[in-house]
């Protein structure tokens, strides 16, 4: 997609701080994290949102967002994880590819 900053960043167009790769996945550093170590995971195809991710695509995003999530936990020392999506405007998304956030967390953050 032309004007997608994450297939930008798919392509190498654009830099970004990336934290795993596969044929199908990528997942980076959230340029404005909610938490330190706040990871984006996505797949490489452009796909929306989650309505129109074929199931196949859904289920090895999801198999990156657990691998992610045990990375993240154990290199940022996090008690917990949180895993959002967010899905059309009124539900806050402002990237039109769909991808999905792991916000590492601190009890009493
Ligand atoms: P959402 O669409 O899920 O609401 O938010 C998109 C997320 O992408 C935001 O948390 C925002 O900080 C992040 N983001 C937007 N542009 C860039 C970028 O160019 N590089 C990186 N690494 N993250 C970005
Ligand atoms: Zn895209």
């Amino acid at each position: 997609m032309e004007n997608c900053i994450f297939c930008k960043i798919i392509n190498g167009d654009i830099p970004a701080n990336k934290v795993y790769e596969d044929d199908y996945t990528l997942a980076f550093l959230d340029i404005r994290p909610s938490n330190h170590g706040h990871t984006l995971v996505l797949p490489k195809d452009h796909f929306e949102n989650i309505y129109t991710l074929p199931d196949e695509t859904l289920a090895r995003l999801m198999l990156t967002v657990k691998k992610v999530s045990l990375a993240v936990k154990d290199s940022m020392d996090a008690d917990g994880i949180n895993i959002s999506m967010n899905n059309e405007e009124a539900a806050g998304q402002i990237i039109f590819h769909a991808h999905i956030h792991v916000i590492p967390r601190k009890s009493n953050d």
